[in-house]
């Protein structure tokens, strides 16, 4: 690859292509890249996908976007971590919040992690995940997470938006730094005769030539899978679910600061809170029920009866390519791969895999010096997405379906996985596995633990016996008092949000 790589071409403009082409524009600026990006009139986007983690507010600030510019135009609301429901039947852990932490959890996750840790070696302690995060209050009593400017610490959180509005947000936004936009239906890649892609041709004709080209036409992955032959790494063995029934229902006057998932007979039922309407999707494995049955028992789930709402079903497969970056193609989006919705990840892999592309490409001074290094990175943070996902329906204790057994049984797991539920039932600390296999780089050793400890993987309640006064080192009442002094701060999610709705436009004045 010549280093005087200039021409950007992005192909697909759903979520992963426009915010590809934010980040590329911003970031080269100022060094003569000509950024293009191609979409189909006729396929349309996938529509899901909105329920963020923390770096999305990452990713506004490097493109220099406030909240109070996205958010209202986007239906966006805030997100501080995820209730999941109903996947454990272990007593007291029907349900448990995975928080997003931020700097006050300092003084009380140790005690978590204390209380856990013997917890696990059979003494009676607190070992809920519920009773010592920030963000769980706030959940519980709907208060946006956004500090007054004279609270002393920063606070960690995600979004959930409308992703069609969110898309075109980033269009406009791409535009203004100099994207160039075509409508044309790519179906020909023409290679050269090293294997690179050399042009792109529309179905009318037009001929697509660049140095660099993005594939993000979603599932299709025309440009890597397609064209490239890079084979697809199937994750089905261990991740059952492979399609979904979406609905849209009304919001209420409370919005919620939450994402709940809770789990259903087949499958898990995400519900996304947006400023105008919830989104509700019911995710399931076509294996264990037919597309129907999902959705007669969504609807019965979401008490609606008869109601005349329309249902979108979707069909998805969970896996990534094996590279991510090949020849002079770059895969983003649903294209590389999908690691199913739970836990809301797959933006947040569309950010890393452009940043590091970013990186590495400039590194290796626009050519591919650093290609396999990317690949391996981007690669191991999917490996690692998918084990914390496949850990959830492992450890599930429901035995009302074979769906859920089968989950429950499934002995194909990675050994990474295997290691870290091994060390967590002997009564290890699962810390150091998690450095030592530098997983806590993405799902964080306090994910990890919570997952584990909030779905009741314990001893069971008669097998527990009270502990010494040094066991009871932590004081949850305490706890629970400094939480909710430190939740005083905050305002109510709906009163947070009308803050981001433009002021009205002022009446004129006659004097
Ligand atoms: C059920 C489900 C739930 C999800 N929930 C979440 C979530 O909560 N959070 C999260 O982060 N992610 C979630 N995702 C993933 C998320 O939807 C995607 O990562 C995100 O929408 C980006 O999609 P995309 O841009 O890669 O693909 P798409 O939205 O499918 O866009 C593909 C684009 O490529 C264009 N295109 C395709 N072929 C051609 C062609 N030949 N020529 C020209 N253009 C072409 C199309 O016109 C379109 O613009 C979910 C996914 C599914 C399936």
């Amino acid at each position: 690859m010549s280093s005087n790589r200039k021409r950007i071409l992005i192909v697909g403009g759903g979520t992963a292509g426009w915010i590809t082409a934010n980040l590329m524009a911003t970031h080269w600026a100022q060094q003569g890249f000509e950024i293009s990006l191609v979409e189909s009139p006729d396929i349309g986007i996938i529509g899901v996908g909105e329920g963020s983690t923390p770096p999305l507010r990452g990713f506004m600030n490097a493109i220099g976007v406030e909240e109070s510019e996205w958010m209202h135009e986007c239906n966006a609301t805030y997100k501080v971590g995820i209730t999941f429901k109903d996947w454990s039947t272990k007593p007291g852990f029907s349900h448990y919040f995975h928080p997003f932490v931020s700097q006050p959890d300092e003084f009380t996750a140790p005690a978590f992690f204390y209380n856990s840790f013997l917890r696990r070696k059979g003494i009676q302690l607190e070992g809920h995940p519920d009773h010592f995060f920030l963000a769980t209050e706030l959940a519980k009593q709907k208060l946006a997470p956004v500090a007054p400017a004279n609270f002393p610490f920063e606070i960690n959180y995600g979004y959930h938006f409308d992703s069609a509005l969110l898309g075109k947000f980033l269009a406009r936004k791409a535009a203004s730094k100099g994207v160039k936009y075509v409508q044309a239906t790519v179906n020909e890649v023409v290679l050269d005769t090293q294997g690179n892609i050399d042009y792109l041709k529309s179905a009318e004709g037009q001929i697509f030539k660049a140095d660099f080209y993005v594939d993000s036409t979603g599932f299709r992955s025309q440009l890597l899978q397609q064209a490239l032959k890079v084979p697809f790494i199937s994750c089905t063995e261990s991740l059952f679910n492979d399609s979904a029934v979406v609905f849209a229902t009304p919001q209420s006057a409370q919005i919620e600061v939450q994402t709940h998932a809770t789990a259903l007979q087949n499958g898990w039922a995400w519900k996304i809170p947006l400023t105008h309407r919830n989104g509700n999707g019911y995710v399931y494995s076509s294996r264990f029920c037919s597309k129907d049955e999902a959705e007669t028992e969504f609807r019965q789930h979401l008490g609606l009866g008869d109601a005349d709402v329309e249902a979108r079903h979707l069909h998805f497969k969970v896996g990534r390519a094996a590279v991510h970056w090949e020849k002079n193609c770059l895969a983003v989006g649903l294209s590389q791969g999908f690691i199913e919705p739970l836990e809301a990840t797959a933006l947040d892999m569309v950010q890393e895999t452009v940043v590091r592309f970013i990186e590495a490409f400039n590194r290796g001074n626009h050519s591919d010096q650093y290609r396999a290094e990317f690949n391996q990175r981007i690669g191991a943070r999917f490996d690692a997405v998918r084990d914390y996902i496949v850990c959830h329906y492992r450890i599930n204790s429901r035995t009302d379906t074979d769906y859920w057994i089968e989950n429950g049984r499934n002995e194909k797991i990675s050994p990474s996985l295997r290691a870290i539920l091994s060390g967590w039932v002997a009564g290890k600390n699962i810390t150091d596995e998690l450095e030592q296999q530098k997983l806590d780089a993405y799902f964080p050793n306090v994910s990890w633990n919570c997952l584990l400890a909030g779905k009741g993987l314990y001893p069971l309640p008669e097998q527990l016996v009270p502990g010494n006064e040094l066991a009871n080192k932590y004081d949850v009442a305490k706890l629970h008092k400094y939480i909710t002094g430190c939740a005083l701060n905050f305002r109510p999610h709906t009163e947070q949000l009308a803050l981001l709705a433009p002021a009205p436009a002022m009446k004129a004045v006659h004097g």
